[in-house]
């Protein structure tokens, strides 16, 4: 089956000399749900931002990202970033219209049949993530957990393929959390979720892949590999406490 993303000896610096991914490879089936987790600064945003071409600056000869078979090049762009939503750490980032319809609205706007009424689309998005009638509030004056439901809608009234989430649960508390969980599980599209909430990555991703320093360290089952606790405290990060007693491989 094509892979939904296939990443193939990704390297890449950043413009001032930062190493920030190194010989990156691996491959995500569609409706798989991965699970992208290491420590600062250990390149899991940089990662994402390559899945949609936010990044490298200059796309190159030789393409190190497949979209469910399309190689990401200069002429394929756009129907790339039309299929890879990115949902942002900071909901701020992503909200720069005065009502949230019209934050929702703009993706389908961009990437639809121009003069389709989007309106059914967008008031369908808002059923789905909660936010019934929020159409004409401003999204400046919501709180985290909505301001996060509202940038997924307008990601998700895109109809993407691939979802990529850095830092979902950042901004959220525990109820926020806990609904983010319900609707991320009910979406049907491929999910990459970059993450220092392990217990998220525990119960939504089924498979994980963990970088350190640019490097792709491992890529595996979660509950293997994060209860693993020499690997995990070797890379600066921590067993789960949902598998103290779990042992690898059990
Ligand atoms: P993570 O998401 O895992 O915290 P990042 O992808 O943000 O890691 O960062 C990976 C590396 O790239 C780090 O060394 C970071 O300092 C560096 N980096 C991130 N953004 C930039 C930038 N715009 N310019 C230069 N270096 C950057």
């Amino acid at each position: 089956m094509t892979p939904a993303i296939d990443v193939r000896h990704l390297t890449y610096s950043y413009p001032d000399g930062t190493a920030a991914l190194r010989d990156i490879s691996f491959a995500v089936a569609p409706g798989e749900c991965l699970g992208l987790i290491g420590p600062n600064g250990s390149g899991k945003s940089t990662l994402l931002l390559h899945l949609n071409g936010i990044l490298p600056e200059r796309l190159g000869a030789h393409p190190a990202v497949t979209v469910s078979g399309i190689e990401l090049a200069p002429d394929t762009l756009f129907e790339i970033r039309r299929r890879v939503g990115m949902v942002f750490q900071d909901p701020d980032d992503q909200l720069f219209c005065p009502t949230v319809y019209e934050d929702v609205a703009f993706g389908p706007q961009q990437f639809g049949n121009p003069g389709t009424d989007v309106r059914p689309l967008v008031e369908a998005t808002l059923d789905m993530v909660g936010l019934h009638g929020f159409g004409e509030r401003s999204p400046q004056h919501l709180s985290g957990g909505e301001k996060q439901r509202v940038c997924l809608a307008g990601i998700l009234a895109c109809r993407p393929d691939v979802l990529a989430l850095d830092e979902p649960t950042n901004n959220l508390d525990p109820r926020g959390r806990r609904e983010l969980k319900s609707l991320l599980r009910t979406i049907p599209a491929t999910k990459i979720v970059a993450s220092h909430d392990l217990e998220l990555i525990v119960e939504l991703c089924p498979r994980t892949v963990i970088l350190d320093a640019g490097v792709l360290i491992a890529d595996g089952a979660t509950i293997d590999l994060l209860a693993d606790e020499p690997l995990m405290l070797a890379h600066g990060l921590e067993k789960p406490h949902s598998l103290q007693h779990r042992h690898p491989h059990a």
